[in-house]
Formats: structure tokens, sequence, C-alpha cells
């Protein structure tokens, strides 16, 4: 896929609309993780130190339309700044008169943050006049919230229509490196996908058969496979009601010629807690009053022979219930060989998803790997197959 970046454009003096996230979470007016705003820096200062004059434009929260005051971008001002090593103007509305005036009084390199996009009803809808108001303040449009392209509202989408627009930095890379993992990646490549439930996942794993040479399934979502291949599960968190769906799956995998890679052994545990009494089993004899929490060291190893063919992995999903100790230890383990035949060039590894960033830092990782996509909905979408509005609108 083609798309324009700042490459492509000479911003000196331009009213440059930046579209970033901003949804950061916020206890007790503080910023507690600003990872987000961290990822934007790049392009707010190359856009400030090309002489632009950056308007950031963001949602924060689900005010649903209205002006709704915990939901105002203003206590994220102090954050941006401390992030930006520079100061940061506020308007209190994103359009209209007060919008207007902020912009007009900004200089070349100057940043201004604009008050919540989703106070405004227009922005989810992509409501044309309010599209046109958000346009009235900027000369071109620049994207750089990947998090946010799976939604076509005014600001991810509409304005790329009225306004030349461009990729941001974050953008970019976030783009380049899902080109690198299913869009024209180096085979073999593997998925790995696990979590909780095949039910959200359905769409995923039926994408992914298509493109991978082989996908490894684990986490709770085993689970249901396994019981579809006449396995008993035990108490574990399983969709008995989904083995229909399990069993296409596993079909449609072997037209395509993907291979499924399902646990060979698992640790099973009295209860869903940290440190339940727990013991290794073969997936052939899970006892009746037990609960699979985790993959057993041989269905890593397993795993890690997988890894170790592959060119590509690509990553959603834990294999146990790695929040609770000592259920973490397949997901550790696996994450560190991806890491380490990263490390040694011999694969190129993308993970994703709100679970799996936590349990790759979990596990020490997080920065080994090739690419690390923090954004949630977008990546599973990505991940899907399904074309991102927000993308599609920046394309050449
Ligand atoms: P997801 O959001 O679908 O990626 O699911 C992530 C959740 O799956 C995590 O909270 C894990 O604790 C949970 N999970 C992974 N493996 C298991 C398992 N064997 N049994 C129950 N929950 C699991």
């Amino acid at each position: 896929m083609a798309f324009r970046t700042l490459d492509d454009v000479d911003v000196k003096s331009k009213r440059v609309l930046l579209r970033v996230d901003l949804n950061v979470p916020v206890t007790d007016g503080k910023v507690t993780d600003a990872t987000r705003i961290e990822r934007v820096k790049p392009t707010i200062n190359e856009l400030s130190r090309k002489g632009a004059k950056v308007i950031l434009l963001a949602h924060f929260g689900r005010p649903k339309g209205k002006v709704v005051a915990e939901f105002s971008l203003k206590q994220i001002v102090p954050t941006v700044e401390k992030v930006l090593g520079k100061t940061v103007g506020f308007a209190e509305d994103c359009i209209g008169e007060k919008a207007k005036a902020a912009v007009d009084a900004m200089k070349d390199g100057d940043v201004v943050l604009l008050e919540n996009t989703r106070f405004h009803e227009g922005e989810e809808k992509n409501d044309p006049a309010f599209v046109k108001a958000l346009a009235e303040n900027g000369d071109i449009y620049v994207n750089d919230a990947f998090s946010a392209a799976h939604r076509a509202h005014a600001s991810t989408e509409g304005l790329a229509h009225l306004l030349p627009a461009y990729a941001g930095r974050s953008m970019q890379m976030e783009l380049e490196a899902l080109e690198k993992g299913l869009g024209h990646p180096a085979h073999p490549v593997v998925a790995i996908v696990g979590g909780a439930k095949v039910s959200t996942k359905i769409d995923l794993l039926n994408n992914l058969i298509e493109k991978v040479d082989a996908l490894i399934i684990g986490g709770g979502m085993a689970n249901t496979f396994l019981a579809a291949e006449g396995l008993s599960v035990g108490k574990s968190l399983c969709e008995h009601d989904l083995g229909e769906t399990a069993r296409a799956i596993m079909t449609k995998a072997k037209t395509e010629n993907c291979s499924i890679i399902l646990p060979v052994d698992a640790i099973v545990a009295e209860s869903f807690e940290a440190n339940s009494p727990n013991h290794r089993y073969g997936i052939d004899s899970i006892p009746a009053d037990g609960m699979i929490l985790d993959i057993g060291e041989n269905s890593v190893e397993r795993i890690n022979a997988a890894i170790d063919d592959a060119a590509t992995i690509v990553w959603n999903g834990p294999l146990g219930a790695f929040e609770l100790h000592p259920f973490d230890a397949g997901t550790v383990a696996v994450a560190k060989r991806v890491a380490a035949r990263t490390k040694q060039k011999k694969l190129v590894s993308i993970a994703g998803g709100g679970d799996t960033v936590s349990a790759l830092h979990h596990a020490g990782v997080a920065s080994d790997f090739t690419y690390i996509s923090t954004a949630g909905g977008a990546f599973l979408e990505w991940m899907e197959g399904k074309p991102l509005p927000g993308i599609l609108a920046l394309e050449k």
C-alpha cells in the first residue's frame, strides 16, 4: 500500500491538523501512562522544527457528543508539555470561534491542542458539516493515530477527503511494520493466537489461516479446539457450543495448507487463582475436576521449534493465564524465544493487543520484538484482514 508521508510535503508556515491518540489512562487528573504521547512525539517535534503550526486533534473517553468536564483534554496538557519539552497551547473547543482564535494566534513552530473532538456529535457520525468546521483551521491534515484508524470518524477519516492528507511518523512506522507482518512477509509466517475465547477471534483465525504457514493456538481458546477434537478439558474455560466453528477452522486450514499447532500438554490447576495447586498432564488425560491454565513444557518445545523455522511471527493473545503466577511460564518462555530469534536477526516479530503487550512487558522482552502495536481494536481489525477506513483515506 502506498501512502503519503511527511517526506512528500513542505509544512513551513502551514496550519497542520495533526490527529493523534491522546486517549491515555488518567487517575485523579494525573496521566498514569504516557506511552501514547511518547509515540506521537517524533511527528509533533518534526512538524514544529520544520516551522509548521501544529494543531493537535484527539478524542478522549466516550463523552457521546456532549461537553463532559471529566473528558476534557485540558488535564492532559501538562503531561504533553513534559513529554515534548515545550509549551502547548489549548483551545476550549475544536471548532468555531475559540479554535479559530487559538490557531490565528499561533506562530510557526507552535503547538496547540484543541478540545476533545467527541464533545461534538459530528465526530463519530463523520458529519460533513463538522468535518468542514474542523478543516477551516487547517491547510493540511496529518494522521498519526493508527489506533483510531478502524473508525471512520470526522477527525480520523473525513478530514482526509477535504485536505491534502499524510501519514505521520508513528502511523508510518506502524503501517510499515504491519506490511512486514502480513502484507508482504518473509515466509514461513507463523501466527501465535491465544487469549480467552474463540468467539472474539473467529474472523481473525479465518483470515490468518489464509495468510500464514502455521497457526499456533494457545490460551483458553485452545480448549475449545481440543474439545472439538473430542478431548476432555475438565473444568477449563471452553466454549463447547463453538465445536462446529472450531472444526470448520481446522478443515479450512487443511485446504489452505496452514498447519495448526495445538497444545500437547497443559498445566492443570484446581482453581483460577495465583499459586493454585497444579500439575502437568498430557492433553489426552486432563482430569475432570481440573482447569487448564497454561501450556506445558512439551507444548513450549513444539512451539519453539516452529518459531525456529519461522521468518515472520505475528502474535496476539497470551498462551495461558499469564496474570496469575506461575501460569505465566508458557507465555514467558515462548516470548523469550521469539525475542532471542529476533535479536539474532532470524525473525521479524510483530505483536499487538492490550493483554499481549502486558504479557510481553511482563516477560521483559517487549523492546526486543521488531514491532509492538499498542493499538487494540485497530490492530485486531488489521489481523482480521479488514480494511481500516483511516488508512484507506491516506492511500495515494
Ligand atoms: P484476550 O483478551 O482474548 O486476548 O484474552 C486474554 C485473557 O485470556 C487473559 O486475561 C488470560 O488470563 C486469559 N487466558 C489465557 N489462557 C487462559 C486459560 N487457559 N484459561 C483461562 N483464561 C485464560
